[in-house]
C-alpha cells in the first residue's frame, strides 16, 4: 500500500530533508529541466498558443459559472448512454461508494488507470481495508506503489526515483505482487518497461473491473476522455467488464468542441508533445457482442472541496487546472524541495494553492503551503489556462494570517480566529498610530538614531523567523528627516 500524506509537518520542515538530498536534487533538476526544455520548444511551434490559452480559460470560466446547470446535463447524457451516475460529497462516501460497487461484483482485485482523484481520496487504501487489492499500471504509478513510496509530480509520480533505483524496487518488489522481474534485470529503459509490461500483463488480462478517472467529461454526450502515453490506460478501459470512473466535478467541458482547445493544449503544456499517443473517449456502456469496452459503467462525480473553492471569488481559478504540470517543471521551489514537502498529491505551485482550499488550512501543512512560493510568476506564465496562481498564493496567505483556520465539517466550511498572529497585529496598530502623530514619530526615530549600537541583530519572539535568514535593516546615524532639513534647508511639508 502506498504512503499516505496524514499528518505532514508544515511545508520548511518537510522540505529540510529534500533539500539536503544531493540525489534527489539531481535527479529533480535534471527532469524539470529536460522536460521544461522540451515544453518550450512544443509551444513555441504553435502560433496561435495565446489565442488557445484564452480559450482554455474562457471554456474553463463559462463552465464553472454554470457548472449546476452543465453537471446535470452530464449525469443526463451518461445515464442515457447506460451509465450510472453517483454523487460523493466527500472522500468518505467516494469510498465507500466505490468500495461497495466493487464488493457487488463480486472481485477483489481492480486494475486502475492513473488518477489524481483517487489518490485525492485515498481510495487503494480504502479498498484495501475491504480486502480489495488495487494494481496501479501507469509505469510511474507502478514505481511508486511498489516502492511503497508517495508521488512526487502529477505527471510523473516517480520522477524523483532514478532507473537504478527503480531497477531496486522491481527486483526487490513484483515478485510481492504477482511476476517477478526477470533475473538480471538492469536498468536500461527498454529493460525496465518491458520487466513492468510482462508484469501488468498478467493483471489487465484478469481483471473483471477497472477504476479511472477521467481528464475531461463532455456534458452534451455524457462521454468520458482519457489521455495517456503508455497504453495502459486504453486496457483498463477497454478490456474489464466493469468500470467505475471517480471524477472531480471541475472536469466537465460543455460540447466535444471545446475538447479541441484542451487536446491542443494539454500534452504540449504536460510531455511536450504534439498530441497524445493514447487519447481514450468512451460513452456509457458497450454491447459485449459488437465492441470493446465495459458492460458496466459507473460515474462517480466527486466535490471533496470543490464547491467551497468556487464559492472563492480569487481562488475558485484553481479549479481550472487540467493537471498539465507545466507549472512544477518551472518552479525553482519545487525543483529544490521536491513534491512530497507539499503534503499532498498535488504538489508543486497548483498544490500549493489547491490543497489549502480542498482541505482547509487548520492543518500546519495545508496552513504553510500560500508560503511555499517566490511568488516569481514562472507558474503563470506556462499555464495553459491562464491561472494566476501568485495571485491566488498572496490571496491565501491574506487568509491565514488575517482569517485564521478555514475548516471543513462535512459540507459545512467553518472559519476559527487566528491565534498566533497577535503580535502582528499590535505592531500594525501601533504603527497606525506612530504614523498619525508626527511628532511622536520623530521623537522615536531620533531616540532610534542615538540608541542604533544598542539595537539586536535580531529579533525575538515571532520576529525570530523574519530575522533568521536576513539582516534587520540598519537605523541610520541621522533620520531622514533631519538630513533633509539639514542639507535643504526647507521645512517638511512645506511648513
Ligand atoms: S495550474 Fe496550470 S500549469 Fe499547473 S498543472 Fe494546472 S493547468 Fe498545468
Amino acid at each position: 500500500m502506498s504512503g499516505t500524506f496524514v499528518g505532514m509537518p508544515a511545508f520548511p520542515k518537510a522540505a529540510h530533508d529534500a533539500v539536503n538530498n544531493p540525489t534527489l536534487r539531481g535527479n529533480l533538476r535534471h527532469a524539470t529541466h529536460t522536460i521544461r526544455a522540451k515544453r518550450a520548444k512544443a509551444v513555441s511551434e504553435v502560433s496561435d498558443w495565446a489565442a488557445l490559452r484564452e480559450a482554455g480559460k474562457q471554456i474553463k470560466d463559462h463552465t464553472l459559472r454554470h457548472l449546476d446547470r452543465y453537471l446535470v446535463q452530464l449525469e443526463e447524457s451518461v445515464t442515457r448512454a447506460g451509465g450510472t451516475v453517483h454523487w460523493a460529497a466527500d472522500a468518505d462516501e467516494a469510498n465507500r461508494i466505490v468500495t461497495g460497487l466493487v464488493k457487488a461484483t463480486g472481485e477483489s482485485e481492480v486494475v486502475k488507470v492513473k488518477s489524481m482523484a483517487t489518490q485525492e481520496i485515498g481510495l487503494n487504501e480504502a479498498l484495501e481495508a475491504e480486502g480489495i487489492h488495487a494494481y496501479e499500471t501507469d509505469l510511474a504509478e507502478l514505481i511508486v506503489q511498489l516502492g511503497k513510496d508517495r508521488p512526487s509530480h502529477i505527471l510523473v509520480p516517480a520522477i524523483h526515483r532514478n532507473r537504478g533505483e527503480i531497477r531496486d524496487i522491481f527486483a526487490r518488489e513484483m515478485s510481492a505482487w504477482g511476476r517477478p522481474a526477470p533475473d538480471g534485470l538492469t536498468d536500461t529503459p527498454a529493460e525496465l518497461a518491458e520487466a513492468a509490461r510482462l508484469h501488468l500483463r498478467e493483471k489487465f488480462l484478469r481483471a473483471k473491473v477497472g477504476i479511472s478517472g477521467a481528464n475531461f467529461m463532455v456534458a452534451e454526450t455524457g462521454t468520458l476522455v482519457v489521455v495517456e502515453s503508455e497504453g495502459n490506460g486504453r486496457m483498463c478501459l477497454t478490456l474489464p467488464e466493469t468500470l467505475i470512473s471517480v471524477v472531480g466535478i471541475e472536469k466537465i467541458v460543455p460540447t466535444w468542441q471545446d475538447l479541441e482547445v484542451f487536446l491542443q493544449t494539454l500534452p504540449r503544456s504536460s510531455t511536450a508533445e504534439r498530441m497524445n499517443p493514447y487519447t481514450s473517449m468512451w460513452t456509457g456502456t458497450t454491447d459485449a457482442q459488437t465492441a470493446d469496452g465495459p458492460r458496466t459503467f459507473h460515474l462517480v462525480l466527486l466535490d471533496n472541496g470543490r464547491t467551497d473553492t468556487l464559492a472563492d471569488q480569487v481562488g475558485r481559478q484553481a479549479l481550472r487546472c487540467i493537471r498539465c504540470s507545466a507549472c512544477l517543471n518551472v518552479c525553482p521551489v519545487y525543483e529544490r524541495a521536491g513534491g512530497h514537502a507539499y503534503g499532498s498529491v498535488y504538489p508543486g505551485p497548483i498544490g500549493a494553492i489547491l490543497s489549502p482550499q480542498l482541505r482547509g488550512t487548520a492543518s500546519e501543512i495545508d496552513a504553510s503551503l500560500p508560503y511555499a512560493s517566490s511568488l516569481c510568476g514562472a507558474c503563470y506564465e506556462v499555464c495553459p489556462v491562464a491561472i494566476d496562481i501568485p495571485e491566488v498564493l498572496v490571496h491565501l496567505r491574506e487568509r491565514v494570517a488575517q482569517g485564521g483556520q478555514v475548516t471543513r465539517q462535512g459540507t459545512k466550511v467553518v472559519l476559527k480566529p487566528a491565534k498566533g498572529h497577535a503580535a502582528e497585529r499590535a505592531a500594525m496598530r501601533a504603527a497606525r498610530w506612530a504614523l498619525s502623530h508626527p511628532g511622536a514619530l520623530r521623537t522615536g526615530q531620533r531616540l532610534a538614531s542615538r540608541t542604533r549600537r544598542l539595537h539586536p541583530r535580531a529579533l525575538p519572539g515571532p520576529g525570530k523567523a523574519w530575522t533568521g535568514s536576513r539582516d534587520l535593516p540598519a537605523v541610520p546615524a541621522e533620520p531622514f528627516r533631519d538630513w533633509w532639513q539639514r542639507t535643504q534647508g526647507g521645512k517638511e511639508n512645506g511648513k
